[in-house]
């Protein structure tokens, strides 16, 4: 009978939604899904990975998992691998998971596929190559279990209504892996909705200019409600607006209803992050940028006399 687990990430708010995304995928691999989870509010998570697929959840609070990068959580995984003896399991692409996953595989020889768009079974996996524009299917060799980490939003998290059997686990760690320490962490604030939750994202480039005219798609986000800001990569880099609002390869990938995007050429490594947007919008002042092409509506011409214009105009819809 095949086994499938759930590396679970656990944030302040209970499960990240990229843990429930795999469970309900992982109830199409396997007849036992299982989830594990290490670190606090592990064990209060258990019932909502319980309701997406996990039968059982391995979980323990210990602060040692929080505290510490990966290397505990690799060391508890690994020892829970050799007990229960899973197929497969798969991971988020988060910072976390990728260390886990990693360390995972140094310890146990299997094979680690990353960047996997679907999982197809438990020995074959899907993703795309040359900056997503061919996609390709994996078969995965080498020893159970494989382990592979998925990308966020490529499946999406329904519940299944199940509950889960909660198995503490003993977080028994030597002292030679206790070193990375984390020392702090930052949560960037926030208002409005999350870029990956939003139902429009307005994205900006390096067409926008100057960083001061982010403030234009602050504005069209505010007028249209439920709408969140992202950006390229370019701008990331340039140090106009902060990581967390990265879309592409590299950052994060959103699936809204609606994408607009501003002054952005359409490189592969960005498109890869929006194209299952469902109606893309692209602003460009070239006619021949790449983005336009993808675009279900496209408007050649300078954003930032285009955009005052458009504000202006759905606002006086509002009124
Ligand atoms: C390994 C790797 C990973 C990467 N990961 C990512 C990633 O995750 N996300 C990402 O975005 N990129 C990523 N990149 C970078 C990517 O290749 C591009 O360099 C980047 O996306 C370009 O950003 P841009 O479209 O803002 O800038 P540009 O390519 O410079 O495009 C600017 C666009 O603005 C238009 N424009 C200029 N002025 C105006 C105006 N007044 N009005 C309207 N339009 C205007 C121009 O016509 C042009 O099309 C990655 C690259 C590598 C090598």
């Amino acid at each position: 009978m095949a086994k499938v687990w759930v590396y679970a990430d656990i944030g302040p708010e209970g499960p990240r939604p990229s843990a429930l995304e795999l469970l309900t995928k992982a109830r199409d691999l396997a007849d036992t899904v299982e989830a594990v989870a290490l670190g606090p509010g592990a064990t209060g998570a258990a019932a909502a990975l319980g309701d997406y697929g996990a039968k059982t959840v391995y979980a323990s609070d210990d602060p040692v998992f929080g505290e510490y990068l990966g290397q505990p959580a690799a060391h508890v995984l690994a020892r829970l691998v050799a007990e229960h003896v899973p197929n497969l399991i798969m991971f988020a692409t988060t910072y976390d998971s990728r260390d886990v996953a990693g360390r995972l595989q140094a310890t146990t020889g299997s094979t680690l596929m990353s960047n996997a768009t679907d999982v197809l079974g438990l020995d074959r996996a899907r993703t795309e190559i040359l900056g997503g524009t061919k996609i390709v299917d994996v078969s995965l060799g080498g020893p159970e279990p494989r382990l592979v980490l998925v990308r966020p939003k490529s499946f999406a998290a329904e519940p299944s209504g199940g509950t889960a059997n909660v198995v503490p686990v003993v977080a028994e760690v030597p002292d030679e892996l206790l070193k990375a320490h984390r020392v702090e962490r930052h949560e960037e604030p926030a208002s409005g909705p999350k870029l990956e939750e939003a139902k429009v994202v307005i994205a900006g480039g390096r067409g926008l200019q100057d960083p001061t005219n982010f403030a234009l798609l602050e504005r069209l986000a505010a007028v249209i409600g439920n709408a969140a800001v992202g950006a390229s990569r370019a701008v990331v880099d340039a140090g106009w607006i902060p990581y967390s609002h990265q879309i592409g390869q590299t950052g994060k990938t959103v699936k809204p209803e609606v994408y607009v995007a501003v002054g952005i050429s359409g490189a592969t490594q960005h498109v890869v992050g929006m194209k299952q947007s469902k109606r893309i919008v692209a602003i460009n002042k070239d006619p021949d940028a790449p983005i336009l092409k993808l675009a279900d509506l496209g408007v050649v011409g300078d954003a930032l006399s285009f955009l005052p214009r458009l504000i202006e105009a759905i606002e006086a819809r509002e009124s």
